[in-house]
């Protein structure tokens, strides 16, 4: 039974460190097999390029939460993607989800002047003053930036005006949802979106396979999308342990944190689908 693998990166695939190391036997085995290895993050387009030149991936990338879908340019994987445009910079063919960031922010700073609501964002910031709110480095925080669907703020206002503002971009279809530090202004498309868009690909690309969907996260904004999945991997945050659950057919819950806990479980799919 073939099989698609999708994964969130923060604390799922990746370590607190970026690194992913203790995951290199399954992702042996995954290249051996030729399983196709979606990354599926709330990160831009920019950052995910620069990990999946690392793991040596050709396959589609799922950035900023399922708002954009893109295949590398040069992929050679026969997944083509109708509608797609060719990114500004980047080497690959894009499909992104509207309202798009420049509908978002046009509409966002409108209210925002219009009612006085207080809150600033990436678009308002420069480099350093990013550097400032997220803690990345300059170069880190230029790829950041490079957002197409999704506009992270600090809401330096009341509760009562976060309401209304909220109900504001209901009507150009757009919500802000409360992450860490953040609240995120973006379109109705999530990670689970994201994953049936990309599985229509390969399901259009090779409709003779029957795809068995491993989907792996650890954070609310993953939960949509392990549940869409026929087999979910739950990973454990740090000392919280697992912060979310599935209704998915299959459910793994991993023991090991992060990219160790990606490696125990997706070795234990594939050798017990033998
Ligand atoms: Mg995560």
């Amino acid at each position: 039974m073939p099989f698609l693998i999708f994964t969130d990166l923060d604390a799922t695939l990746l370590n607190h460190d970026y690194t992913w190391s203790e995951a290199e036997p399954a992702l042996d085995i995954i290249r051996e097999k030729q399983i196709p290895l979606i990354l599926n993050s709330s990160k831009t387009l920019a950052e995910m390029h620069g990990i999946a030149q690392m793991l040596g991936l050709t396959t589609p990338i799922i950035a900023e939460n399922g708002g954009q879908i893109a295949i590398p340019s040069n992929s050679g994987s026969n997944i083509s993607l109708e509608d797609a445009v060719q990114h500004p910079t980047l080497p690959y063919l894009v499909v992104t989800q509207t309202p798009t960031r420049a509908d978002i922010l046009s509409y966002a700073h409108q209210v925002r002047s219009e009612k006085g609501y207080l809150f600033s964002g990436f678009a308002d910031w420069d480099i350093a003053t990013l550097c400032q709110h997220t803690g990345l480095d300059a170069a880190s925080a230029e790829l950041a930036a490079d957002r197409y669907v999704t506009e992270p703020i600090l809401w330096e206002d009341s509760e009562e005006n976060f309401t209304k503002f909220a109900i504001d971009l209901k009507s150009i279809g757009a919500r802000a949802i409360r992450g860490g530090r953040f609240i995120h202004l973006m379109g109705l498309a999530d990670k689970a979106d994201g994953m049936d868009r990309v599985t229509a690909l390969y399901q259009k690309q090779f409709p003779e396979n029957n795809y068995q969907r491993i989907a792996l996260g650890d954070s609310p904004n993953d939960e949509d999308m392990v549940n869409a999945a026929d087999i979910a991997v739950i990973i454990p945050y740090g000392d919280e342990g697992h912060r979310i659950s599935s209704n998915a057919p299959k459910v793994i819950l991993a023991t090991l944190t992060a990219s160790a806990g990606w490696n125990e479980s997706i070795l234990s799919i594939i050798n017990s689908n033998h």
